[in-house]
């Protein structure tokens, strides 16, 4: 049963907006579609997490593209996430090899390497908005951090934890947003200073509190404001492949019907396949042609 939820609370006499996630299913349903190794798992973890919660800053209908292109063995990460608490990731090198870094942990930032955080987001009623920087640790939290400071100018801590056993099991994946709203104060600035001195490990605190009663102990007066399930699910469909093929060059569809005669569409964000006949692909040259 799906028990992932994000949180959304205001704190420090509403100076502080907090959210919090749980995303341990949407990351083991993630699992399911594409297989990852455990370092891959973490990475996309920690990004989906961000996602789900960047995507709570959006109204009803706007989505969120997180990306990172990078220089380290992973290549590339993606999340895309909606305002109703829907999820899907990609990575484009799910099997690179474990690594750990001086502390026993994976080693994320390793994986990831130098590179651009870029946040895309469809508006309503506005241009859609594009914003990036260059990555500052490549372990995701920091990064995403950074882009809020540089990026949207608001003063942003971003925490996030996936924490894998050693057998491999996920045992948990989430983390906490806390944000400095226009109106925080010096006191307020200062308290999350010295707040952030004490967290040492959000997988820690996940397992301990969970996501929402996580909020109330770093916030004595914390009051939650809204909350709802977070899922991981795909917007591929058939249709979304068929469009695709119809974007390619008509030769290349005509070399596909006359040599392979079939073809298979694979989504990059759950490895879904799917197949198309030569009576299909047929079909698909003949209705470009009408649309053109
Ligand atoms: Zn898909």
């Amino acid at each position: 049963m799906n028990q992932d939820k994000l949180y959304k609370f205001l704190a420090f006499n509403n100076e502080i907006r907090v959210y919090s996630v749980e995303s341990k299913e949407v990351l083991l349903k993630y699992l399911k579609h594409v297989e990852c190794s455990p370092i891959a798992s973490v990475a996309i973890g920690r990004l989906m997490s961000a996602a789900l919660m960047m995507a709570g800053m959006l109204k009803d209908d706007e989505k969120l593209l997180l990306s990172i292109d990078s220089d380290g063995p992973i290549q590339s990460l993606k999340a895309e996430a909606d305002a109703y608490g829907t999820v899907r990731g990609f990575v484009k090198n799910p099997l690179l090899d474990v690594s750990y870094n001086e502390f026993g942990r994976l080693d994320v930032a390793k994986a990831v390497g130098h590179g651009i955080l870029t946040v895309k987001k469809q508006l309503n009623l506005k241009e859609p908005f594009t914003g990036s920087c260059e990555l500052v640790s490549g372990e995701i939290a920091e990064d995403i951090s950074y882009y809020f400071g540089i990026s949207e100018q608001t003063p942003t801590v971003v925490a996030l934890g996936v924490n894998i056993s050693k057998e491999g099991t996920i045992d948990n994946s989430g983390g906490f947003i806390i944000q400095m709203l226009p109106n925080a104060s010096e006191e307020a600035y200062q308290y999350v200073e010295e707040l952030l001195k004490k967290v040492t490990s959000v997988s820690e605190l996940l397992n301990k509190f969970g996501p929402e009663q996580l909020v109330h102990e770093l916030f004595n007066d914390a009051t939650l404001v809204e909350s709802y399930p977070v899922r991981f699910q795909c917007s591929c469909s058939r249709r979304v492949a068929i469009n695709i093929l119809k974007r390619l060059e008509y030769s290349d569809l005509e070399t596909i019907i006359n040599e392979d005669h079939k073809a298979e569409v694979t989504c990059n964000f759950c490895n879904r396949k799917y197949h198309f006949t030569e009576e299909e692909l047929k079909q698909i040259l003949e209705e470009k042609r009408c649309e053109a």
